[in-house]
């Protein structure tokens, strides 16, 4: 078994600087930060992740859940996602993001994750989980067989040459539908990154998934004020009713007046390789009657730039159904 060092860093600074001193960038990085846990002891006992230091952040004043002057919502970044679901205001006017949430995992695993290892979730690709096989995501250069393997769960949006890897969360397509931002502490300072602007596209660095470098801390997410009397859903397509990764997903954030769609917000899970947004769907949406016919015609311009893989051609139509059930649901709610 790799041997680790376990930290309780007292404060924020202090885990900053502890993770400063990492020599590679957060993903795959030989220092890593934990929350609940739930990822990264999971691929840890796999040997996929192999830190030489865990630095518990389960002590620093990050798990609050706070509504803020202008009326949108602080989410400290180890709040736990069962707190975030059930709370309030998330129920109230951000219903898309609990909605997500009580669909991932299992109740157990969301009363420990927090909402930055849910940011930071890492792929369920079966190759990247077997340290017996190549991937470019845990050994860069090592190469990716699912290209010619088992890919019917992978991606048809964002994929390279070099990882068609999809990323696996269903709190991220609703923090991207309701345009997020993530806070970050880090070596240099503090700054604030668009939800859409978090994570990155392989390209041929796979291995990297997020804009973060070392030492980075995620500290809080925000909402913007909730957009009055918005409709929202969340769809999840999957092989099996609970504990199981989204084949396609939508979130869906609509704004209807006299029949027309004023505003629409629109999110794909289980087909990118990273949270992926619909500027697509929200053009053919804008300014259209609130219909069936509308619907689909934006199910079809969101699904144009798919590339399938061998065994997912079916995740086009899939994903297009699943938009445009979603929806419908969201329009007549
Ligand atoms: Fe690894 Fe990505 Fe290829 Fe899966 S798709 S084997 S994660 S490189």
């Amino acid at each position: 078994m790799h041997t680790f060092e376990f930290i309780r860093p007292p404060d924020s600074a202090a885990a900053i600087a502890a993770a400063a001193k990492s020599k590679t960038a957060q993903q795959g990085a030989d220092v890593r930060f934990m929350g609940g846990g739930t990822t990264l002891i999971d691929l840890m006992k796999l040997n996929v992740e192999t830190p030489d230091r865990v630095l518990d952040i389960n002590r620093l004043p990050f798990d609050k859940i706070e509504v803020m002057p202008d009326g949108g919502l602080k989410i400290g970044a180890t709040a736990r996602n069962s707190d975030l679901a059930y709370h309030a205001k998330v129920q109230s006017d951000y219903s898309v993001l609990s909605q997500a949430i009580l669909q991932g995992a299992s109740a157990q695993i969301r009363n420990m994750a927090t909402v930055a290892g849910n940011l930071l979730q890492r792929t369920r690709c079966v190759y990247f989980r077997d340290t017996a096989m190549a991937c470019n995501k845990r050994e860069p250069g090592t190469g990716c067989p699912a290209i010619t393997g088992h890919n019917r769960t992978l991606a048809i949006f964002g994929a390279s040459d070099h990882c068609i890897a999809t990323n696996p969360s269903d709190m991220c397509i609703a923090l991207a539908a309701l345009e997020a931002t993530v806070h970050i502490q880090g070596p240099k300072g503090t700054r604030a990154v668009a939800f859409g602007d978090f994570h990155v596209l392989p390209g041929n660095t796979p291995q990297r998934e997020t804009v973060l470098e070392p030492g980075d801390l995620i500290t809080h997410v925000t909402l913007p004020p909730p957009i009055t009397g918005s409709k929202q859903h969340y769809l999840k397509l999957r092989d099996r009713a609970s504990y199981e990764f989204a084949l396609a997903s939508a979130a869906v954030v609509l704004t209807i007046a006299g029949g027309k769609i004023t505003r629409a917000r629109i999110a794909l899970g289980g087909v990118g390789t990273k949270p992926w947004r619909s500027p697509e769907a929200e053009a053919a949406l804008t300014g259209k009657p609130a219909n069936d016919a509308t619907f689909r015609q934006a199910a079809e311009a969101a699904l144009q730039g798919a590339k399938p893989q061998s065994e997912n051609k079916f995740k086009i139509e899939l994903a297009k159904r699943c938009i445009a059930y979603a929806l419908r649901t969201a329009a007549a709610a």
